[in-house]
């Protein structure tokens, strides 16, 4: 199939991922060491950057008011962050995962039979380090022999970029609103807008400065949440 290198028709062999020729040193790869480089950096970021969408994805969802309550009420139901939700529910970042090593595992069963163990079936948050660790450790292998590395390197690619863009797709990157600041003040409710960060467990209302500092209080802020709001509606 490969010809010399003094034949005219001699197509030089390239990256099937980022296209360029390889070295002489990398010929015998589908990949160049670059394009596994990279991937390998992706990867082994991926399970931190899973984390972070999490714990958004359990903000959201927990900062959303039940229908009834909605109507005529001053706190607002938090939009859904569907980029968010599409990324760490079933479906998501790791079944995209997990079926790059359902192929990998298929090819390295039909060479070696004793790639016998199926992949880690469990709840994604702990399934994404599990397929991210097969992965890291099975790249150069794939790198040199898996004909179909060079979609995975994309794909992965992809990945990495979506759960980068929805870490930093608010107009205050990483941040996420958590409803209104539940606090009564002298004249009122205080209701000024409540935001997460993903990276740090502080939330700090702008306006009255009230803090609540750690996953424990975060539950007492949503019980203050649910109070004011039924104050609201009552
Ligand atoms: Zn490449
Ligand atoms: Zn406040």
């Amino acid at each position: 199939m490969r010809h010399t290198a003094d034949d005219p028709e001699y197509d030089w062999p390239t990256c099937c991922a980022c296209g360029r020729d390889l070295w002489h040193t990398e010929l015998g790869r589908h990949v160049c060491r670059i394009c596994e480089d990279k991937t390998a950096a992706r990867l082994t970021e991926l399970p931190a950057l899973f984390t972070q969408l999490n714990t958004i994805a359990a903000l959201t969802r927990g900062a959303r008011p039940p229908e009834a309550a909605t109507s005529g009420s001053r706190v607002p139901p938090i939009p859904p962050r569907l980029d968010v939700l599409s990324l760490t529910a079933a479906g998501g970042a790791a079944t995209r995962l997990r079926d790059i090593e359902d192929a990998w595992r298929t090819e390295l069963r039909r060479t070696a039979p004793s790639w016998t163990v199926a992949p880690w079936r469990g709840c994604p948050a702990e399934a994404v380090p599990e397929h991210v660790r097969f992965l890291v450790n099975n790249l150069p292998w794939a790198a040199g022999c898996y004909e179909s590395i060079g979609q995975d390197v994309e794909d992965v690619r992809h990945l990495h970029a979506e759960c980068t863009a929805a870490l930093s797709d608010d107009r205050r990157p990483g941040r996420v609103g958590v409803g209104l600041c539940p606090v009564v003040l002298d004249d009122g409710l205080c209701a000024a807008p409540l935001l997460a960060s993903a990276v740090s467990h502080r939330i700090r209302c702008g306006n009255c400065g009230t803090e609540w500092a750690d996953m424990a209080a975060w539950c007492v802020l949503r019980r203050q949440q649910e109070a004011a709001q039924a104050g609201e509606a009552a």
